[in-house]
């Protein structure tokens, strides 16, 4: 049982972005209404990674050359800008030195083509390195944290240990258990329980033989700079050259990036012989086009719209075949939110079940024809890709069958529906084909959750269903990318994969969880 005399009055699981977006909100709102008597909630923050406040983009677990997806006019919240770029500008000393001094040739690249678009404010095209905002979200709550304590306005007790299980005590309260660094375990009370755990978790994509291959399960575990030292190492080791072969195993946004890091890496992708990338759609996410288009003609909507009979399966169709114009050369932005948005407006008429199956499977679906990337990483990719060092498999991965010099890829060829094996040998895999759906999730608290009952998973199977305070039961509340897949009044998005809608929802939790 717990060793707590009193139960917290709020407890955060995970402690990125999703997390210290909404402290940060919460501790202003305390500090503003600091006249008006509060009481002094106890607030618990429980990590297992032992930085706070980053999260897995923004902290160490990433390299100090990622850069964010979006240009950092998109990535920071409107509201939030101001006080990010004043920050920004009156650090930019320490930021460029300590990338400079830890960023090798990327960051001079990143440096000699960035400054001169900084001078001049041009936030549309500059994509920042991740560790910065990272910098900024810690510095921010750090101070509002320090100001809380001295006016004794709150109690902040961070715990580093990983939780692993909750369930209702009899007075509703949660319980969770926590098993620390040392395998110890302790529990811990609170009347609210907050998960901000982050994304549903990796999924793993096979049995491997450790001794004939290094397979590297999730990049950003422990770092994607260890890993990358790990697969330096499995190739130094490998005789043959025409063995030191690597394996990425999905093309989402961390295996672009993935590339982007190698390619300023000349001691790492010296090493390599060829880098196969296996996925359905066989390419990397879109660059980001620049392109100003006079008109974003959708003309399959406009077909249905005029028709006026339509159903939810014809409305997607119509949407798909709308955005293959606005990706025909790199992702259009503008014209990508002009078919979306009059996707939106057709949906309206289809009633409230047909729009939750659209939040919860269609939109995402959508959204995948268009993920997309900035230029830096389509350059940094490209340029490994010209030097023969990447290919390229559209096909569905099968499994890795062992060799005595590492192992081999089988995989369906997607054009053709045959099984094939690759003809070459890999000495190390790396697994970014996404995540598993929460009933199936290799968090144990995740999974916990679903199979105890204490949340439902919605449709989008990666997301817990939520109502509009951010609930999936009586004060247990969800924050960060597991609420992607909801539609309610105030919580309506496919994929909350995404700083900017992060930081708009946290003041609406920090409300709700200020609320007696
Ligand atoms: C590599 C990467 C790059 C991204 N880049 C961008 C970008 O450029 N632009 C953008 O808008 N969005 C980006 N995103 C999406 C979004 O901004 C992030 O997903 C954001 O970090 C979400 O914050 P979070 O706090 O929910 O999750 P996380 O950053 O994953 O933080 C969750 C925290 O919870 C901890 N945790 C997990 N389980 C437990 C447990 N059981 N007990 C205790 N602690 C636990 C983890 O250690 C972690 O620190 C990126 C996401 C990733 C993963």
């Amino acid at each position: 049982m717990s060793g707590q005399s009193q139960p917290a009055d709020i407890t955060f699981i995970g402690s990125g972005i999703a997390c210290t977006a909404t402290l940060i909100q919460l501790f202003r709102k305390l500090l503003n209404t600091e006249q008006a008597g509060n009481t002094r909630p106890e607030i618990t923050v429980i990590e297992k990674n032992r930085e706070f406040w980053k999260g897995i983009p923004y902290g160490s677990r990433s390299s100090v050359n990622a850069l964010t997806i979006t240009c950092v006019n998109d990535f920071i919240y409107e509201a939030e800008r101001p006080a990010f770029f004043r920050w920004f500008k009156e650090n930019q000393n320490d930021w460029e030195t300590y990338y400079r001094e830890h960023g090798g040739i990327t960051a001079e690249r990143w440096l000699k083509n960035n400054l001169p678009l900084i001078a001049k404010n041009d936030w549309e095209t500059v994509y920042i390195p991740r560790f910065i905002f990272g910098w900024y979200i810690h510095n921010t709550i750090a101070k509002l944290h320090r100001q809380i304590e001295e006016k004794q306005l709150a109690k902040i007790n961070l715990i580093h240990a990983e939780a692993i299980d909750a369930r209702v005590t009899g007075n509703k309260h949660y319980e969770v258990k926590l098993e620390h660094p040392d395998k110890s375990i302790s529990y811990i009370i609170s009347r609210k329980l907050v998960i901000a755990t982050g994304s549903a978790v990796v999924k793993p994509v096979d049995e491997v033989n450790a001794a004939q291959v290094t397979y590297i399960n999730d990049i950003y575990e422990p770092s994607v700079p260890l890993n990358i030292e790990k697969v330096k190492d499995a190739l130094t080791q490998t005789d043959w050259v025409e063995n030191r072969n690597v394996l990425i195993i999905g093309s989402n946004a961390s295996s672009i990036e993935l590339l982007y890091l190698l390619e300023g890496l000349p001691q790492v992708n010296g090493l390599i012989n060829n880098l196969v990338l296996i996925s359905p759609s066989g390419a990397l996410p879109y660059h980001i086009s620049t392109e100003t288009l006079d008109e974003h003609p959708t003309p399959s909507l406009k077909a249905l719209q005029n028709k006026g009979s339509y159903n939810l399966k014809t409305l997607v169709d119509a949407a798909a075949a709308d955005l293959q114009p606005a990706i025909k050369n790199g992702a259009n932005v503008a014209y990508i939110a002009t078919v979306i948005g009059n996707t939106l407006k057709l949906m309206e008429a289809l009633g409230d079940d047909a729009k939750k199956e659209f939040f919860g499977i269609h939109g995402m679906r959508l959204s995948n024809m268009f993920r997309r990337s900035g230029p830096e990483y389509k350059a940094g990719s490209q340029q490994l890709a010209d030097v023969r060092k990447v290919s390229f498999i559209k096909g569905k991965f099968i499994q890795m069958q062992t060799r005595n010099e590492g192992v081999v890829l089988r995989y369906e060829e997607v054009s053709s529906g045959t099984e094939k094996t690759y003809p070459l040998t890999f000495k190390a895999v790396i697994n970014c084909s996404g995540s598993d759906n929460l009933d199936r999730s290799a968090s144990p608290l995740i999974y916990n959750l679903v199979h105890k009952k204490l949340a439902a998973m919605n449709l989008s199977g990666k997301g817990f269903e939520v109502n509009e305070h951010f609930e999936a039961a009586p004060n247990l509340y969800i924050m960060g990318p597991l609420l992607g897949g909801n539609m309610n009044k105030l919580i309506h998005f496919w994929h909350l994969e995404n700083a900017s809608r992060l930081m708009y929802l946290a003041p609406y939790l920090a409300n709700e969880l200020l609320k007696d």
